[in-house]
């Protein structure tokens, strides 16, 4: 064939097989060693594309080059349409076009070692439709395999990635496809490839599961179908991929057990867990809403005078069932949500706003400290929002610090630095709050425009009686000095304490001994008060 053409891999490669180079280039080698070779590949006949099969040998030219391709060629259309018929049997569903059980198998497989080397959590879902026989039996099979099929494309539809899987700042990387699977009958799965915690799963679930209450139409009459889906996470139930489809079954019928169209994850403390959580987010996202948020204040005590300096800002939530909920359980939640910076932005405004009013000119001024959580400090944003909520409230400047954690110092410097800088010449405090939990060192601290350093609790919990503790504070409160930094301690629950603190150095104390967190009606009263701060027999008294 094609006698006299002077050949060349790229002649050949354009001959029989555009796209797959490698494959060619094993053949065209084999094919210069002389001798017959065979491939098969596709060729345009009349516009028609043929797949055939070449057994040919090579000619050279008498100086040993390739000069042409000499054989025969054989049409093997339909052996090769058939073999893909066959593939695709072996890996799809006829019925609905989705991948069958041996394509979800191996999926999950390649997903698994993929989560298990990255370190994600997987979630496999097993959805079986509610009363699906009785539609079978009472309506015909055809019925079915149509309802088989638009119930397909509503699970397509409920699994598509989308903002409710992606949290802010966590993921930059796509998100890649979940995958929906027929098992057989009304059996479906979904594999969640990467998710970042139990809850995601359920989240799609639920999504699934209010997609088919919508009826389906059937010859005029209307059809409700619940699913039943249970749930099944890597690692928390299994490590394999047959394991966490026969727990993610057990689980489906747990759903059924519990009266069918819901949803379950195979252990049963993911279920409380995953509720709790979403219910207690689905609150959050209302709570500001709904004004159930409101800040208590609690004074710091000037060690020379014995009056407040200062009042800390705390939030505190109030939900009309769940009851109180400290900001320990809602602030990660918060910020894992991105709900921290505009719960964040009304703590601000409201303390702003209360500082405001306590004003009074026959008074030293007091000031109000306000907590950011790291990612308000991130927030490009941040330096704006608090100028502006400074100047509506009329709150000077310098009545506000900010506490914020050594973590929410310690990345990105210059942005860091930018940010305090920023506030500083605006007039702002800034008080490292928690201070002693984290790794500051002494030539960071030096270049940061701080005020105010607050001894975390736990080196005051053991006072006076330990001493590695006590050492721990002097040397803070040494290190301070010299900065030019106050020292306040929080937590400071017993006279004793307060006692030792002040001989230590400590400028100002906060905690219980003192006063507890207060509402703000409580805060004009309190603004006169004189703690004794002085030790009987103390010459500066
Ligand atoms: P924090 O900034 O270290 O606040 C001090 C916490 O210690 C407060 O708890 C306060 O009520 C408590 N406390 C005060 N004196 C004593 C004492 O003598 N003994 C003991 N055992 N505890 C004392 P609270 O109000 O539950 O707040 C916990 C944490 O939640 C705060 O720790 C702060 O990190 C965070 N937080 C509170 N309000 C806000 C806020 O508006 N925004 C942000 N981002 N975080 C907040
Ligand atoms: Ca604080
Ligand atoms: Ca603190």
């Amino acid at each position: 064939m094609r006698p006299g053409t002077p050949l060349t891999l790229e002649t050949f490669l354009d001959i029989v097989h555009p796209g797959d180079r490698k494959f060619v280039e094993n053949t065209w080698r084999q094919a210069l060693q002389g001798g017959p070779y065979d491939i098969e590949h596709r060729i345009v006949v009349s516009g028609v594309v043929k797949w055939v099969k070449e057994r040919a040998e090579i000619e050279f030219d008498l100086q040993d080059r390739p000069v042409s391709a000499l054989g025969t060629v054989q049409d093997i259309t339909e052996r090769k349409e058939a073999e893909n018929r066959i593939r695709y049997l072996a890996y799809y569903d006829s019925l609905t076009g989705l991948p069958n059980r041996q394509s979800f198998m191996e999926r999950l497989e390649r997903e698994l070692g993929r989560a298990k080397h990255q370190g994600y959590r997987l979630g496999v879902l097993f959805l079986d439709l509610d009363g699906f026989k009785s539609i079978n039996d009472t309506l015909g099979h055809n019925v079915g395999d149509l309802i088989l099929q638009w119930a397909a494309e509503r699970m397509k539809y409920g699994i598509r990635p989308s903002d409710v899987l992606s949290r802010p700042g966590q993921d930059e990387e796509p998100e890649p496809e979940a995958d929906l699977a027929r098992l057989g009958g009304d059996e479906f799965t979904v594999l969640l490839p990467r998710i970042q915690q139990p809850e995601d799963a359920l989240v799609v679930a639920h999504r699934v599961r209010d997609l088919m209450h919508r009826p389906f139409v059937i010859e005029g009459k209307e059809l409700v179908l619940t699913a039943s889906i249970g749930i099944a996470i890597f690692p928390d139930d299994g490590q394999d991929g047959a394991d966490l489809l026969k727990n993610a079954d057990t689980a489906m019928y747990h759903a059924k057990d519990e009266g069918r169209d819901n949803c379950q994850f195979y252990s049963a403390s993911l279920t409380t867990r995953a509720m709790q959580r979403m219910s207690m987010e689905t609150n959050l996202r209302l709570a500001l809403d709904r004004r159930e948020f409101s800040l208590h204040y609690q004074p710091q005590v000037d060690a020379t005078d014995g009056r407040i300096h200062a009042l800390e800002a705390l939030i505190r939530w109030r939900h009309p069932q769940l009851g109180t909920i400290p900001p320990a359980d809602f602030i990660p939640l918060a910020e894992e949500i991105g709900l921290i910076i505009p719960i964040g932005e009304w703590v601000l405004r409201t303390a702003c706003a209360d500082a405001a009013t306590w004003r009074r000119e026959d008074r030293p001024p007091v000031r109000v400290a306000v907590n950011l959580s790291p990612l308000q400090f991130k927030d490009p944003n941040l330096v704006k929002v608090v100028l502006g909520i400074l100047h509506e409230s009329g709150l000077p400047a310098d009545l506000l610090e900010l506490e914020i954690t050594e973590g929410a110092l310690m990345e990105d410097t210059d942005r860091t630095l930018a940010t305090l800088d920023a506030l500083n010449q605006a007039g702002v405090h800034i008080a490292l709050d928690d201070f002693g939990t984290g790794y500051s060192s002494l030539s960071y601290l030096k270049r940061m425009p701080l005020s105010r350093l607050k001894v975390d609790r736990s080196f005051v919990r053991e006072l006076p009686e330990a001493s590695e503790d006590e050492a721990i504070v002097r040397a803070i409160i040494a290190m301070a000095g010299s900065l030019n930094f106050r020292v306040t301690a929080e937590g400071v629950e017993t006279p004793n304490q307060a006692e030792h603190l002040l001989r230590l150095g400590c400028d100002s104390l906060q905690g219980y001994h003192f006063c507890t967190p207060r509402q703000p009606e409580e805060i004009p009263g309190l603004l006169d008060r004189i703690w004794v701060t002085q030790q009987p027999g103390d010459q500066t008294a």
